[in-house]
């Protein structure tokens, strides 16, 4: 009798709220590497070290030089739904890669997290969060700069634990986190370590700071990183249209694989894995690759913030365009062009 048992609606506790949200936001070490290297970067660090024990399960350190944080504000830094980054009035003109305020409070609440940080002008100061409690801040040592320390990750939630795949695995997926960050900031040097045993560890990939304009960066940064062999393979694609601008390469079809391809997608700086985009790429190579075949690629397009969502999910991977038939048709037809261009060149080559 449905009548005389009601239900009883409580407020969750800040704690279970935190860990609710963490579902969403960390899934898995590289989620919480992606959270706290976009912090980083946010805070406009030009050196970033990411170090990892088994995998990112018992450890995940990112140190960086950027703005740091004033003692003061380290409780607040950990509180949910607070952050420096906007002001809440327009969520349409997101020039960070952070803007919820959600990634601190959520690795606290499932893991040890402790953050040593120092802004300009201030003295360095740590604090500890333990089962959700934000620890007092103290004093501490360093000369800039914000060192964030995640132990344990999923230790008090043994059913996430489960989904962990082998050490080997998330390492893996934490160094194509930190790859794909590097590609979208090249000015930054990175270094991803793997201290498992501890010690000084063994360097897993590194990238030092590009320089030049913009354009020498990049390519500086994706030949890097992808290898020359993609370089080599791939041609340039540089179009626009109204007001959505796509650069980048892609492979050429002789250059395709089965699976595990390096496909690499930025809308205004971010890393994204949108459907539609990918889905963009493939159509583009439908006349010239099979369907099990799968092109490289490394993408950016840039646009007016105003003409796509960037709060379509926590994890921020996904965006809505304004226009989602104008960004398909413009990677679909600028791809194709430059394909047909590249066949072109090679059967002419070929001929004469
Ligand atoms: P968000 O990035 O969405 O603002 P976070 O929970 O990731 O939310 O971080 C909260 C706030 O803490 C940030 O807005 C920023 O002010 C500060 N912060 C976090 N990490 C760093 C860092 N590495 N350097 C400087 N400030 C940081
Ligand atoms: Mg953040």
């Amino acid at each position: 009798n449905i009548g005389e048992k009601r239900p009883v609606i409580r407020q969750l506790d800040e704690g279970a709220i935190n860990r609710i949200a963490a579902g969403e936001v960390v899934e898995r070490p590289a989620s919480a590497v992606k959270e706290l290297v976009e912090n980083a970067l946010d805070a406009g660090a030009r050196r970033i070290e990411v170090a990892i024990a088994d995998g990112g399960k018992t450890l995940i350190r990112v140190s960086d030089d950027g703005c740091g944080i004033a003692g003061g504000d380290l409780p607040l830094a950990l509180s949910r739904h607070a952050t420096s980054k906007i002001d809440g009035s327009d969520l349409l003109n997101i020039h960070s890669f952070g803007f919820r305020g959600e990634a601190l409070p959520s690795l606290g609440a499932v893991g040890r997290l402790s953050i040593t940080s120092r802004a300009a002008g201030e003295d360095a100061a740590a604090v500890s969060v333990t089962g959700g409690r934000i620890g007092p801040v103290k004093p501490a040592a360093l000369s800039r700069g914000t060192i964030v320390e995640l132990r344990d990750l999923f230790h008090a939630t043994p059913a996430r634990l489960k989904f962990m795949r082998s050490d080997r695995a998330e390492a893996q997926a934490v160094m194509d986190v930190v790859k794909r960050l590097a590609m979208a900031e090249p000015f930054a040097g990175f270094t991803l370590r793997d201290v498992t045993g501890g010690g000084e560890g063994r360097v897993s990939f590194r990238a030092e700071a590009e320089t030049g304009d913009m354009f020498d960066a990049l390519q500086g940064r994706l030949g890097r990183i992808l290898g020359r062999e993609f370089a080599e393979n791939s041609i340039a694609v540089d179009a626009e249209r109204e007001g959505l601008h796509l650069t980048g390469y892609a492979a050429l079809p002789t250059y395709s694989r089965g699976s595990g391809v390096a496909q690499y997608l930025f809308v205004n700086g971010r890393p994204v894995r949108d459907k539609l985009l990918i889905g963009a790429l493939r159509g583009a190579y439908a006349d010239f690759l099979s369907r099990d075949r799968h092109p490289a690629a490394a993408l950016f397009i840039d646009c007016d913030p105003q003409l796509v969502d960037v709060n379509v999910h926590p994890a921020k991977s996904e965006v809505r365009f304004r226009d989602p038939g104008l960004a398909r048709g413009l990677i679909v037809s600028a791809l194709r062009h430059a394909l047909a261009e590249a066949g072109h060149r090679a059967s002419s080559t070929v001929a004469g």
